[in-house]
């Protein structure tokens, strides 16, 4: 039998034999339980959010870029190390062809591949040459 049925078995009874002062305090006492009902689902929720947070903590591998991987994770996502830091969420980044990747929720960018960010910093640098060698041009 549950708390809540027992409560009010005794209620029933209580009610019965007509003490109003002991079944008035019977309603105060049932209501504290369930506050502390309440308070134990919630508190229970909280370890549950802790355990998960400690159990991902011990996977986390850090890099010299702000971003963080998670240790046998054969995707190999990258998440950002901003949002871990500060909240404990772990947000995926979006990566860009340049080499570059950026976190949709707190703006954070960095790099997670040198080789490519190099090709397209050259690709730009590339192509800006070209276009002032064709205004230069196009000035005669
Ligand atoms: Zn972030």
């Amino acid at each position: 039998m549950g708390l809540y049925e027992e409560i009010k078995d005794v209620a029933k009874e209580i009610k019965k034999q007509g003490n109003i002062e002991i079944y008035a305090q019977l309603i105060d006492l049932s209501s504290q339980a369930l506050d502390m009902q309440n308070e134990i689902v919630s508190l229970n929720a909280e370890v549950s959010e802790l355990k998960k947070s400690k159990d991902i903590d011990s996977k986390i591998e850090r890099h010299s870029e702000p971003y963080i991987t998670l240790k046998g994770d054969t995707e190999l996502i990258l998440y950002c190390s901003r949002c871990w830091g500060h909240e404990e969420k772990l947000i995926q980044v979006k990566c860009y062809d340049s080499g570059s990747f950026k976190c949709t929720h707190c703006e954070n960018t960095g790099v997670y591949d040198e080789a490519k960010d190099e090709a397209y910093s050259q690709r730009q640098s590339e192509m800006y040459r070209n276009l002032a060698a064709r205004n230069r041009r196009n000035q005669w």
